[in-house]
């Protein structure tokens, strides 16, 4: 009888109810001591455990709970805590990490002889966020230099072995690999290469693989996601010795690769000297013919059948059609498990309140993924008939989702086929639309802006909860709405910006907003997804083909617009964003998602131009992380992301002002597409890379016009006049001076209303200095 063993490379750990969430705010406020948030911890792992079991896995899978983040756990576990902290042996392990995680703030520093052992300084910035992967979920960043020393410094992670086991589980250990914890880190040395600190790290892991044989464990996953992108070679060749020295260990490795197909580095994968290999079969199932060939047969292959990173049910029939040959290949033994971990989709879907009972049944949470894993796993041992019950009604339900009425619109599909192939080409080259718009905007040099949201005040937040839940009369609400826009409009003419903005009041999310008034997309009451830290986001759910029921925001700009004589900026969110921050669609290709949302908005767009609105800012602060994680396939995504930003724009006159903007992203080695998306101007956050954005369009030599932001929104600090000054001058010095715009960088909605006035008016002052020098 063939052997088919089941497991799952990492659960969502914040819980049904985002207990986790609760626990750890209510414990950063001071209100609960370490050991009620330490118990919630052990509760979810407990439950989380007992769900792997309910569903039949052969192991529960124990490391990848996390008080935040997997790769700070690491951090701390390795013993390798950056030394500009500062720790001293007596500050407490959880304090520390939510030191690492959180930053010091200065005025939380205590006096020198303090026994806390916090050390005496200004404050200390927390490790840098950045995205994991292709995912929405941040991770710590390790720093490295050439001091950084590594040791099994945390016991933590022994304790949740000794807890899981204690529950009677059998137990498979997830670790992030050597070579991934290294490349993901930074280097904070000139000339130093982090590389060169791997022998010092294989040695910390193999004592941790020791201890953990030593505790029992016979299984460890050591995840290697690097092997699905481009290495440089020196990277290449460490795997391969790396793996050698792991084997000392003795510890059956299960090394994971996911998000990415292997390509150049299949042949490696399949050669190192590990236990096992798991592949990615959603994003690289064509690379299973040859994994089945070059794997040998001594080594397990673990294959991830179910989409870790999406929602839709998975098409079983099919899952079984490419697990069956390869089960009889590897002569009766295989392991199968989701894609990837499920930290990337929620929890459970299958009794989401928002979600009517079709819907429900397209989707699949984690929960209902761990189901089908075993439903897969009881045909492939038993045959088919074993679960006919189950097969078929995952037949029907995939069966119902692709012919249902409410995914497909005849009227989309003949409007994105009968597209003209100039829908995205504006009527004139850039000068003479910027002559014809400078002539009926006449705004000064340098005009000053922002980016769209103002304050999102406790009564805004208040009026907009009240409503949804039906506790506010719809006129009472659009009265509210409506004196919030009056008031942004009256403060920034007080302030003297030149191109004002209506504030955004009524939005609770910039791609919400847009999603709840277009076809196509469904809301969860319940389907959070881990950003970072405590932070929880509330994906789309983007199921079918999408338009626009009628117009979405012309009834706010307008009103704003009847209240100044200066010109109001209409506000949009751009396709790609909307895109990359929805659960899509997995029927399509991404680029016809993205053509469709396009239309839709371009609708909007013009409906604003036909309302007056002389300048539409198209915001598309998702465009970089949409990036494919394999260079290889980055042309064609920027050639279809430009352009579904293009059709978007494109159908206006002349004399509409297109902006984009994009924040906390690096996008310089994008700029041939970001200027390929031809808006008149991109406002654009420069405050954490200031010169080398600014170099990046210079050296590229963008044609449009640039406003870098000039301060960053995250503080309340209010920048002096001369700051900003200073960092105009620095664009000034290399884009054209008439080409320039004044802004802050990003939105203002989690600012309060004093420091946002005060910063806008040293901004304005700014401006005219800029313009008339003394
Ligand atoms: N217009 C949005 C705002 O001002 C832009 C937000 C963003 O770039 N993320 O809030
Ligand atoms: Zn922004």
């Amino acid at each position: 009888m063939a052997i088919v063993c089941t497991h799952l490379l990492g659960f969502p750990r914040m819980g049904a109810a985002r207990e986790l969430k609760f626990a750890l705010e209510r414990h950063w406020r001071g209100e609960i001591g370490v050991a009620e948030l330490e118990a919630t911890g052990r509760e979810l792992r407990r439950r989380h455990w007992q769900l792997q079991r309910d569903a039949g896995l052969d192991f529960v899978t124990v490391g990848d709970f996390a008080y935040g983040d997997h790769v700070a756990n690491h951090i701390q576990m390795l013993g390798c805590e950056p030394a500009r902290f500062g720790f001293t042996g007596d500050v407490p392990e959880l304090a520390r990490y939510f030191m690492l995680a959180r930053g010091v703030a200065a005025e939380h520093q205590h006096d020198d002889g303090c026994a806390c052992g916090h050390a005496a300084a200004e404050g200390r910035p927390a490790l840098e966020m950045t995205k994991w992967f292709d995912t929405n979920y941040h991770y710590l960043v390790p720093e490295f230099d050439a001091d950084t020393r590594f040791g099994l410094a945390s016991r933590r992670l022994l304790g949740e072995v000794a807890e899981a086991q204690a529950l009677g589980h059998r137990v498979k250990v997830v670790l992030l690999g050597p070579l991934s914890f290294l490349w993901l880190g930074k280097e904070k040395a000139d000339g130093f290469d982090r590389l060169s600190l791997l022998e010092r790290l294989l040695a910390a892991y193999n004592e941790v693989l020791i201890r953990l044989g030593a505790a029992g464990v016979q299984w460890v996953q050591v995840d290697e996601p690097i092997l699905g992108l481009d290495l440089p070679p020196a990277w290449v060749a460490a795997f391969e010795p790396a793996y050698r020295r792991l084997a000392a260990a003795d510890m059956s490795i299960l090394l994971a690769t996911y998000f990415s197909p292997l390509q150049q580095h299949l042949e490696l994968a399949c050669g190192l000297p590990v236990a096992g290999l798991h592949l990615d079969c959603v994003r690289a199932p064509h690379e299973l013919d040859q994994v089945l060939q070059r794997l040998p047969l001594e080594r397990e292959l673990s294959l991830g059948i179910v989409d870790g990173r999406n929602v839709w049910r998975t098409d079983l029939d099919a899952a079984l059609t490419l697990l069956q040959p390869a089960l009889a290949q590897r002569q009766g033994r295989l392991w199968i498990a989701p894609s990837c971990s499920l930290l990337h989709v929620p929890i459970a879907l299958g009794d989401d309140s928002a979600l009517d009972a079709e819907l429900r049944s397209w989707l699949a949470g984690a929960v209902e993924k761990l189901d089908e894993i075993r439903v897969l796993q009881q045909a492939l041992v038993h045959g088919p008939a074993a679960v006919r019950r189950e097969l078929f009604a995952a037949r029907a339900a995939v069966a119902a989702r692709a012919s249902s009425p409410r995914v497909k619109n005849a009227t989309v599909a003949a409007r994105c086929a009968t597209l003209p192939s100039n829908a995205d080409r504006r009527q004139s080259p850039f000068e003479q639309r910027a002559a014809v718009q400078h002539a009926r905007l006449q705004l000064p040099p340098f005009p000053t802006t922002t980016i769209g949201s103002f304050p999102q005040t406790a009564d805004i937040r208040g009026v907009r909860a009240a409503f949804r839940r039906g506790a506010l009369p719809e006129a009472d609400y659009r009265q509210a709405m409506r004196s919030a826009i009056a008031d942004a409009v009256a403060r920034q003419e007080a302030i003297g910006l030149d191109v004002l903005v209506h504030g955004e009041a009524e939005r609770n999310d910039m791609v919400e907003y847009f999603g709840e008034q277009l076809e196509g997309f469904a809301f969860t009451a319940n389907g959070w997804v881990q950003s970072y830290g405590s932070r929880c986001v509330k994906p789309p759910i983007l199921f079918g083909d999408v338009s626009r029921a009628a117009p979405m925001t012309v009834e706010w700009t307008e009103y704003a617009q009847s209240l100044t004589r200066r010109p109001m900026k209409g506000m949009l969110t751009g396709p790609i964003t909307i895109l990359q921050w929805s659960f899509v669609r997995d029927d399509q290709p991404r680029a016809d998602t993205a053509l469709q949302i396009a239309l839709a908005m371009r609708d909007e767009v013009l409906d604003l131009e036909r309302a007056g609105i002389a300048v539409i800012q198209i915001d598309e602060p998702a465009i970089r992380e949409g990036l494919p994680l394999r260079r290889s396939q980055w042309a064609d995504y920027l050639a279809w992301a430009s352009r579904a930003f293009r059709v978007t724009a494109a159908g206006v006159g002349d004399g509409t002002q297109v902006h984009t903007h994009m924040c906390y992203a690096e996008f310089n080695d994008i700029l041939p597409a970001i200027a390929a998306m031809d808006a008149d101007v991109i406002t654009i956050e420069t405050s954490r890379s200031q010169m080398e954005l600014l170099r990046g369009f210079a050296e590229f030599e963008y044609p449009n016009e640039i406003g870098p932001g000039v301060y960053d929104i995250h503080s309340p600090r209010v920048p002096p006049v001369e700051e900003m000054l200073h960092l105009m001058r620095k664009a000034a010095a290399v884009v054209p001076a008439q080409r320039l715009w004044v802004n802050p960088d990003c939105g203002l909605k989690t600012r309060a209303w004093p420091e946002t006035e005060a910063a806008l008016r040293n901004m304005v002052l700014a401006a005219r200095l800029l313009r008339d020098p003394q």
